[in-house]
C-alpha cells in the first residue's frame, strides 16, 4: 500500500527545488553489515516523495537506500538542504537555532543514561560524531569535565558550535584524518542511520578510543518507524542511507569490537541507546535467520496490508 503525500506537503517540497533523481549516486554491491550481496527491494518511495529505492540483506536483515548519493552529493545536501528539506516536511523552522531547546533536552536526558559509568571513570576528551550545533557535546563536556572536538558536515550548525567554544571540523568522519589522537568518549547521537559506512566508521571509532574509552550511539528503531504510521515509505528518508533495528545495531557494535554495557529505549518510542566499552573479543555475530525472515515478513505485511483501524 501506498501512502499518499498530502498535496501541501508536497507543494513545499516541490518549492525547494532539490532534485533527488539528478544527484550522483553509487550502487550498494555488498551488505555493509555482512558483506552479503543478496537483497530484497523494500520500497520504491521515501517520505517526501523523492525516487529513493530501500533494500534489506536477505542474510542479516540490514536496511538501506540502494544506490544512494555519493559522498560530495551529501556533502551538498547538508550545505543547505537537509534543514529546509526536514522543514517543509514538518511545516515549521528547523535550523541551526531552532533546534536547540530539543537538544539541551536530549543531552540532559543522554548525560543521565551515561552517567552511572562515566562519573567514576577517569576521562578528559570527547569526540562527538555528526555533533550539529554543539548543545549535546557541550552539556557533556560540562557535566564530566572534558574537552570536546564536534565534527559534522553542515556549515551552519558547526558555526553554531565554534560559538559554544568547541573545537570542530566541518566535513564527515568517512574522510577525516584524527592522526594519533585518542577520545575518552566519543558520542554518535542521532547520527549513526546518517553515515554513509557504519562498519568503517565503527571500526575507525574503536581505535579512536582510548582503553577505558567509552562510546554512546543510538539509533532511529526502524520497526518502530514503520509501525507508528503503518508504512514503511513514511519511515524511509534520503538523509538516512540506513534504517536500523536492534538486531543489526548489536550486530555492528559486537563485530566493531564493542561490548554493550546498557540499552535505554527513548521516552520517545522511537530511538533506542547504547552505552558501550571496548570488549577484547571481537564477535562474528550476526542476527539470527529467525530474526531477519520475521522482518522481512513484517514490512511485507505493512506495505501490502490496509493500516489498521
Ligand atoms: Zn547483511
Amino acid at each position: 500500500m501506498t501512502t499518499a503525500i498530502p498535496t501541501d506537503r508536497a507543494q513545499r517540497i516541490t518549492a525547494l527545488g532539490y532534485d533527488y533523481a539528478a544527484q550522483p549516486k553509487e550502487a550498494v554491491a555488498s551488505c555493509n553489515l555482512c558483506g552479503a550481496s543478496s537483497f530484497v527491494v523494500l520500497a520504491h518511495r521515501d517520505r517526501y516523495g523523492f525516487p529513493a529505492e530501500t533494500h534489506a540483506c536477505t542474510t542479516c536483515g540490514l536496511v538501506f537506500l540502494n544506490p544512494r548519493m555519493t559522498p560530495a552529493a551529501y556533502e551538498r545536501f547538508y550545505d543547505g538542504v537537509y534543514r529546509p528539506l526536514v522543514s517543509a516536511f514538518h511545516a515549521r523552522t528547523i535550523d541551526a537555532h531552532t533546534i536547540q531547546g530539543e537538544q539541551r533536552e536530549y543531552a540532559i536526558e543522554r548525560a543521565r543514561f551515561a552517567r552511572p559509568f562515566l562519573e567514576r571513570a577517569t576521562l578528559r576528551s570527547l569526540l562527538d560524531i555528526g555533533g550539529s550545533t554543539g548543545v549535546v557535546a557541550h552539556h557533556f563536556a560540562q557535566e564530566f569535565g572534558l574537552e570536546a572536538t564536534l565534527i559534522d558536515p553542515a556549515p551552519l550548525e558547526v558555526v553554531e558550535a565554534q560559538r559554544l567554544g568547541l573545537e570542530t571540523v566541518t566535513g564527515l568522519i568517512e574522510q577525516h584524518p584524527f592522526g594519533s589522537r585518542r577520545f575518552d568518549l566519543v558520542l554518535i547521537c542521532q547520527t549513526v542511520d546518517h553515515l554513509l559506512d557504519i562498519h568503517a566508521v565503527l571500526e575507525r571509532v574503536r581505535h579512536l578510543l582510548s582503553l577505558q574509552g567509552f562510546l554512546f550511539i543510538d539509533i532511529v528503531d526502524f520497526r518502530a518507524a514503520y509501525l507508528r504510521n503503518w508504512s514503511v515509505e513514511e519511515a524511509i528518508k534520503i538523509d538516512h542511507p540506513y534504517y536500523l533495528t536492534e538486531e543489526t545495531m548489536t550486530a555492528y557494535l559486537r563485530r566493531a569490537g564493542f561490548e554493550i554495557l546498557r540499552t535505554d529505549y527513548a521516552a520517545d518510542h522511537l530511538h533506542v541507546s547504547y552505552l558501550c566499552w571496548p570488549d577484547a573479543a571481537v564477535g562474528d555475530a550476526c542476527p539470527s535467520r529467525e530474526s531477519v525472515a520475521e522482518l522481512l515478513r513484517e514490512v511485507r505485511f505493512v506495505q501490502n496490508a490496509p493500516r489498521p483501524r
